[in-house]
């Protein structure tokens, strides 16, 4: 049984106990994981700081030169990282739309590349006889990473590259559902990165409190549920950390009267499923005027008998199984109220397969506002469809929640569909998609749905501070 080790300071390093890791399509023991101590990760943040000095003075141009070398190793084993995401995520390496492996592993490369691309230049606030006022920005420090178990690799490379890119030193935690991937990342990373650079400390319990009270952590970014953003920012306050909490979301979707149905149908099914469910920004409760409503509901239905959830090494799997036993129970307890209510299942609904954690492809419409499916975030392949006359009420609907990361409307006339996306509280809107992300597009929550942004200028601006600079002329 392979064991993995931590990265710290350059080096492989082994622990006094490890944990295993669990394939979710069969139960088995993947690998053995390291499962650091508190005195580990503080010899993580002491070589993270110490290595900080040097890679901060180096130039965007030469920092982006390792990065790009970093993305061509990780390219060269692209198999290997594949195989690895299905063994310890589940999802399948191909996949219904190819969003499998494949895409996790494409995204990656995509957003190493297009992120390295990029640069902060200083800007000029004024410049005339009295005074030139510059805008610099600085990286902050050490960033603590902190990454979820639905996109292990691809979620920690939108941490990791923007933080190294614009200099600071990283320390991240990966998931203890899924950290082979990112350890292995981690090896290889470290054959390219100077010592100190980036380390990864994996355990479970106590490492994720212990980094955002660290006195030489900055900055942590973490992408995960909203309880645990909000623990986070209580220990993280005593040492004033900044932080980019992206948590969870509960997005709608609004379908109106004049949709399209026959060209919206898949991309609403492959944006609601996407990653079985287990996606932030998937859409989890669609909003469907009843003048298209049965349409669209026996359109997706179509679609959903038609996949096969699976082991996702098998190549004709569309969907693999939940990552873990406990996000499958949250399903099942959902599904269950939805029945109690007397909701109705188009499709899925009972598990028929317990050697993994599977769940079918589940739709279930005749239900409400009020039910926890709609209520809560599902995270899994179950979506409730809800039926509405008045698109005011929809709006009103989308919005009651406490969460906000996306939101979409489905219309064949944009102009209202934008005018109706603008009322959405929420940090992104897409009209006749969902989902969609870009190295470019800035992307963050509001309300308990998190702050921060990621990706594009102002995501790289994230992990810097602005020191101004005045220059008096006389
Ligand atoms: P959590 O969101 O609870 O995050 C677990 C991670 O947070 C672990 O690495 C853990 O480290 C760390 N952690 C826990 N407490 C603290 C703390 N006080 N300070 C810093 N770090 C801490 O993950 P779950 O797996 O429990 O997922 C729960 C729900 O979150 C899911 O059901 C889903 O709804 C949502 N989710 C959202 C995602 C998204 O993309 N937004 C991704 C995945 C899940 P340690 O083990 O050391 O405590």
């Amino acid at each position: 049984m392979k064991k993995f080790n931590l990265i710290i300071d350059g080096k492989q390093v082994s622990t006094n106990y490890y944990f295993d890791v669990i394939n979710p399509a069969d139960k088995s023991v993947v690998a053995r994981c390291p499962k650091a101590s508190v005195e580990q990760l503080n010899t993580a943040v002491a070589a993270a700081k110490a290595a900080f000095p040097s890679w901060s003075a180096l130039t965007y141009a030469e920092r982006r030169d390792y990065l790009m070398q970093l993305a061509d190793a990780v390219e060269a084993d692209s198999e290997a990282f594949m195989t690895m995401l299905t063994k310890e995520q589940g999802k399948p390496l191909k996949g219904f739309a190819d969003l499998g492996a494949g895409f996790e592993l494409g995204g990656t490369l995509a957003w190493i590349r297009a992120t390295a691309s990029m640069a902060l230049e200083p800007e000029i606030i004024q410049d005339n006889d009295s005074a030139r006022i510059e805008l610099h920005r600085k990286p902050l420090g050490v960033v603590g990473s902190i990454t979820p178990w639905n996109y292990p690799l691809l979620i920690s490379i939108w941490h990791i590259i923007p933080a190294l890119l614009t200099g600071n030193t990283v320390v991240m935690k990966p998931s203890e559902m899924t950290p082979l991937t990112v350890l292995y990342f981690g090896e290889i990373a470290n054959t390219i990165l100077p010592a100190g650079v980036l380390n990864i400390v994996t355990g479970e319990g106590d490492i994720g409190a212990a980094m955002s009270e660290h006195v030489d952590i900055a900055k942590i970014v973490f992408t995960g549920s909203t309880p645990t953003g909000k623990a986070i920012m209580k220990s993280a306050a005593m040492t004033l950390k900044r932080l980019t909490l992206e948590l969870g979301g509960n997005d709608a979707g609004i379908v109106l009267a004049d949709a399209d149905i026959e060209a919206i149908a898949g991309k609403i099914f492959a944006t609601s499923f996407i990653n079985n469910g287990q996606t932030c920004a998937a859409l989890k409760r669609l909003y469907v005027h009843e003048s298209v409503h049965d349409e669209l509901c026996a359109a997706l239905t179509t679609i959903a008998k038609s996949m096969k959830t699976g082991n996702g090494l098998d190549e004709d799997t569309d969907f693999g199984p939940l990552q873990n036993e406990k996000q499958l129970d949250i399903v099942k307890a959902l599904a269950q109220d939805a029945k109690e209510r007397g909701a109705n299942f188009l499709c899925g609904g009972e598990v028929v397969d317990e050697t993994g954690y599977f769940y079918p492809i589940t739709l279930v419409n005749d239900i409400n506002d009020g039910a926890r499916l709609v209520d809560e975030e599902q995270f899994g392949p179950i979506l409730p469809v809800i039926k509405f006359s008045d698109v005011e009420e929809a709006i009103v609907s989308a919005n009651r929640l406490s969460v906000g990361l996306g939101g979409s409307v489905w219309s064949t006339d944009i102009e209202q569909a934008q005018s109706i996306g603008a009322r959405l509280d929420c940090g992104t809107v897409w009209i006749n998609n969902h989902a969609m992300v870009q190295p470019d597009a800035p992307f963050g929550g509001v309300k308990d749905s998190g702050f921060g942004i990621e990706f594009g200028e102002a995501g790289l601006k994230e992990f810097t501070s602005i020191q101004t600079m005045q220059v008096f002329k006389s």
